[in-house]
């Protein structure tokens, strides 16, 4: 038998018992008279104790024992004489009666710790090693509950887990596609799904009116630190349903999960209108933990003989509270910062507003004590209190405060990762213009339907048609996004038409779904969440990267398999791919 318990198991009502451990050796301390080993599985870390006296033998061989052996070890469970308050077992340890070596280990590259010496190149190589540590090991287990209770909650409402194709149809709409070749069909290609979208909606013209999946998706984009190339969400849709029934039933969701997996009851989900989010945050996933919401100056700062200002479109500040004490090097710190290319922003204008009633600011040429005073009053600013302030085109300079106000708040310690507040963001426009390729683009998807009252602008005046399109927002990320999709082959139609597509494309792309619409569709919406987003929130952190078992780098590698790479010349011919590429 090669355990009769775990490693995170015993207590001190088991002193006395004869047991087997199984586990690795995290650490070893040679004490001369005794040796003790830490012994580490999935479920906790034992103490073992060596007695040099009583058993010379056995205390020999475990001093020789290296990091992350893998050990088989019986004896008596004992109270122990310091005991630590940290460990689950920390009350007990075990008094080594036999040892065996079930498997020598190499030096791992870096050690196996909470905190570890290892960069991340590293431990994303020598994953397994890295997912031994605990933090990873929480994080994992976390995403487990989450997933559990997720799919307890759907299910308890009647949601059945239908799978989709990964191997699916390459769509110009939306990210870069990951396609895979066809060996069967020389020179064609299928495309890995970026969401199960158009699938979910056939489902629902099939009758299957509450559908979910935790469900792999792929996109070709650039990474980030809270993106990868292959990433998780929890897709659902719904037939005969409006936006009100989609967004209580996952804010249900949201608060089973929250209730279940971390113990926090959770009010009533705000809902802003994203019009709204933008003028009062500059975003359209406003971090609502903290206030600093957006004032507009242009009626008291513009006129006034600063240049800058007067030609701009938009003056826009936020107050950052007690922060009047800021030094010059400080303040010059926050200019520099905001005229990084990834802000954008040209400069910075700030008042300090001095505990003694006077204002110093960086544009005091143009601008009274009196101005001051009453800029100051309409922020809502006090004594103690910094003004930052932003100018140019509206889009863009809300865009550069958003960014400011985040980087302010969490300077002031207004982002706890523990201080959780959800957002429902509604009420978003249905296209967006691109200079680039001067055409109107689906913001959410081509899928997604206009208010009703909205319809008969489509061909007056799209950019002011708004969607029923709603986001689930997390202390500023958005997690969940979703709409209520057009079912009428009419109306998709002409939303194609929109986008851009000729009759025969739009056919030839989703004719599939156009010809479902006319086999009785049924209204429907639907919702997907970023599971791996959500689940890191959970877990306090920014990153998704260690809520993933094995994630990719930032080149979209995957360093421990080495993948992607370089395949036979065979392999090529036979998808009849060309081999001089
Ligand atoms: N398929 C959408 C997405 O991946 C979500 C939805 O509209 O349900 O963002």
């Amino acid at each position: 038998m090669h355990r009769t318990h775990t490693c995170g198991e015993l207590r001190l009502s088991h002193a006395g018992q004869s047991v087997t451990l199984s586990g690795w050796v995290q650490r070893s301390r040679d004490l001369g008279g005794m040796t003790f080993i830490d012994l580490r599985d999935r479920y906790g870390i034992t103490q073992l104790a060596f007695n040099m006296e009583t058993r010379p033998e056995l205390c020999d061989q475990a001093r020789k024992l290296g990091r992350e052996f893998v050990i088989k070890v019986s004896g008596t469970v004992v109270e122990r004489y310091s005991k630590n308050a940290n460990l689950d077992t920390g009350e007990i340890e075990i008094d080594a009666t036999a040892l065996e070596i079930l498997n020598a280990s190499k030096t791992p590259p870096f050690t196996i710790e909470d905190e570890s010496d290892g960069g991340d190149d590293l431990r994303m190589q020598w994953r397994y090693l890295d997912l031994r540590r605990t933090p990873l090991r929480n994080n994992l287990m976390l995403r487990h509950r989450m997933s559990i209770e997720a799919r307890k909650y759907l299910d308890s409402l009647g949601f059945l887990e239908i799978e989709t194709p990964y191997l699916i149809k390459s769509t110009p709409e939306g990210a870069r596609d990951f396609v895979v070749p066809s060996r069967m069909n020389p020179g064609q290609f299928y495309a890995l799904p970026q969401s199960p979208q158009t699938f979910k909606q056939i489902l629902m013209v099939a009758g299957y009116d509450r559908y979910y999946q935790i469900v792999r998706c792929f996109r070709d984009e650039d990474l980030r630190a809270d993106r990868q190339p292959e990433f998780t969400q929890i897709d659902c849709e719904m037939a005969f349903v409006e936006q009100e029934d989609i967004l209580n039933t996952f804010e249900g969701m949201v608060r089973h999960l929250f209730k279940t997996v971390k113990g926090i009851d959770i009010a009533s989900v705000p809902r802003m209108t994203y019009a709204e989010a933008m003028r009062r945050f500059g975003s359209d996933k406003p971090d609502i933990r903290f206030g600093m919401e957006f004032n507009y100056l242009d009626g008291l700062m513009k006129g006034k003989g600063f240049n800058v200002f007067d030609q701009s479109e938009a003056v826009i500040g936020i107050v950052a509270q007690g922060c009047a004490s800021y030094t010059r090097k400080q303040v010059d710190e926050l200019t520099e910062w905001v005229k990084r290319p990834q802000i954008g922003a040209k400069g910075l204008v700030y008042c300090m507003c001095n505990e003694d009633g006077t204002f110093k600011s960086s544009v005091d040429k143009f601008y009274s004590q009196d101005d001051w005073k009453a800029i100051a009053s309409a922020m809502g600013a006090n004594a103690g209190d910094l003004l930052l302030i932003l100018s140019g085109n509206l889009a863009s300079t809300q865009k550069q405060l958003n960014e400011l106000r985040l980087l302010m708040g969490a300077r002031l310690g207004l982002r706890k990762a523990d201080d959780f507040k959800p957002l429902w963001v509604i009420d978003f426009p249905l296209l967006e213009w691109n200079e680039d390729t001067g055409r109107w683009f689906a913001m959410h998807h081509p899928f997604t339907s206009p208010k009703p009252e909205h319809i008969a602008l489509l061909d007056t005046d799209p950019g002011s048609v708004n969607a029923n399109a709603y986001d689930f927002v997390l202390n500023g990320v958005e997690i969940g996004g979703g709409s209520i999709r057009i079912h009428d082959r009419e109306v998709q139609s002409r939303m194609f038409k929109l986008l851009g597509f000729s009759p025969e494309e739009a056919q030839a792309q989703f004719g599939f779904l156009l010809n479902a619409f006319e086999y009785g569709a049924p209204p429907h919406g639907g919702i997907a969440f970023g599971f791996d987003r959500f689940c890191a929130l959970f877990g306090g952190q920014e990153s998704i990267r260690d809520f993933i078992a094995f994630p990719k780098n930032n080149s979209g590698r995957d360093v421990m398999i080495d993948a992607p790479s370089s395949i036979a010349k065979e392999q090529l011919e036979e998808l009849g791919i060309n081999t001089r590429i």
